[in-house]
């Protein structure tokens, strides 16, 4: 009997060595990613800014909407705005026939009533700002494609401020050459010298340096997360994943690496994860966006809810219906987690660099949500049952669990 039983100690042993081992960057980065101990929510939403005046009455009936809800501290749902700084100046394009392109930025008096609703929602606390991009394209890629493209001159040339939303999907990425798939980089001096000018321009715009950056379309580089740290920013929002180029049809392609709430990246920033979704416009209801707080908090991670400003720049039914939507979350998430916490993605990074009371500090605890969140991992967790290597997971996750045994039956 003895030596079966030693037998299967050193199996365990050793296979669960050898999981972690070819884990342990996982492992390793899953560990030091902070355990909430409150379900966070926040929206982000992007592409504001630059674009048709009608934003300005969109995003005061968004501060309307956020400005109705407390959570159980007293505090108001936040809507993190991904600004967008500048676009074609339309009229001096018509007039020089789009030969060179006229940047026009949301200093400008005419962008006025845009700018001024971003504020205003901002002073109400229901709006926090961060930086989207100068432009949400790269204009001289821009410009090459319209040479031959009549639809993209007649957007630079149009009457009123158009939307960057309708351009084609790979000329919206900023940070490479799309003008020809598959995309190229662009010259690494240009792109340095515009992520410094555009951190620089939003401070001019708003007054304040921007904190967190919203990489359009998720493709960025090295060269550009450096000139943004050097200019001041500190947070770089990821959906877990950084796009790094565009294939011949025009998808984004992704990199190698995984990001983590709260890792810091080679050039100091620090990384936040949003991977939730609430496009009402592409027909998500709050009930899958609901299930998505549920499995965040389950995991002791924050909920990051992209809603685009696509979704409200309809006719009235559909901003009504996004609108509704976004009603209908606050409401079920108060209801269904009483003890949520509505904040901005800075907050949020202050809380888990600061190692706030919100975030947990109890090894076991940690411990039990570690496990958790490798649970989460498919392939790892298929290989720790095929090898019994779960089965010591699974004795820690019940005897480090806070509330004893219950928990057990979700591994
Ligand atoms: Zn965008």
């Amino acid at each position: 009997m003895m030596p079966v039983i030693v037998a299967v100690i050193l199996w365990l042993a050793i296979s669960g060595g050898l999981l972690a081992l070819a884990y342990r960057r996982t492992l390793s980065a899953v560990w030091r990613e902070p355990v909430l101990r409150a379900p966070v929510l926040i929206l982000e939403s992007d592409d504001w800014g630059y674009g048709p005046l009608m934003q300005a009455e969109r995003l005061d009936r968004i501060a309307e909407v956020l400005a109705g809800f407390r959570d159980a501290s007293g505090r108001q749902p936040v809507a993190t705005l991904g600004v967008v700084l500048a676009g074609p100046d339309t009229d001096r394009m018509r007039a020089d026939g789009c030969r060179t392109y006229h940047r026009l930025t949301l200093a400008d008096p005419r962008l006025a009533p845009v700018r001024e609703a971003i504020m205003r929602g901002r002073a109400r606390s229901v709006f926090a700002l961060q930086l989207h991009g100068m432009e949400h394209f790269w204009p001289t890629c821009l410009m090459r494609s319209a040479l031959v493209n009549k639809q993209l001159r007649q957007w630079l040339a149009s009457d009123t401020f158009p939307c960057t939303e309708d351009l084609p999907a790979p000329l919206q990425s900023r940070w490479v050459d799309a003008s020809k798939l598959p995309s190229t980089p662009l010259p690494a001096d240009e792109v340095a010298a515009a992520a410094s000018e555009e951190v620089h321009a939003f401070a001019t715009v708003f007054g304040v340096a921007p904190e967190v950056v919203v990489p359009a379309t998720f493709i960025w580089s090295d060269t550009v997360e450096s000139a943004w740290a050097r200019a001041g920013v500190r947070i770089v929002v990821t959906p877990g994943l950084r796009n790094e180029s565009r294939d011949a049809e025009g998808r984004v392609v992704a990199g190698e690496r995984t990001y983590f709430n709260a890792a810091t990246g080679p050039q100091g920033v620090s990384y936040v994860v949003r991977d939730c979704y609430l496009e009402p416009s592409l027909g998500h209801t709050h009930e899958r966006t609901i299930r998505a707080l549920r499995s965040k908090t389950r995991a002791g991670r924050p909920t990051l809810i992209e809603i685009h400003r696509l979704n409200f720049m309809g006719d009235e039914r559909s901003v009504q219906h996004a609108l509704d939507e976004v009603k209908r979350l606050l409401d079920a998430a108060r209801a269904d987690f009483p003890e949520v916490r509505f904040m901005s993605t800075v907050e949020l990074a202050g809380h888990c660099r600061g190692r706030s009371p919100l975030v947990e500090q109890r090894w076991s605890v940690r411990v039990h949500f570690l496990i958790r969140r490798l649970a989460e991992v498919s392939r790892l967790r298929k290989l720790a049952w095929a090898t019994g290597a779960a089965l010591p997971a699974l004795l820690a996750y019940i005897l480090t669990s806070p509330r004893g045994l219950s928990t057990a039956e979700s591994m």
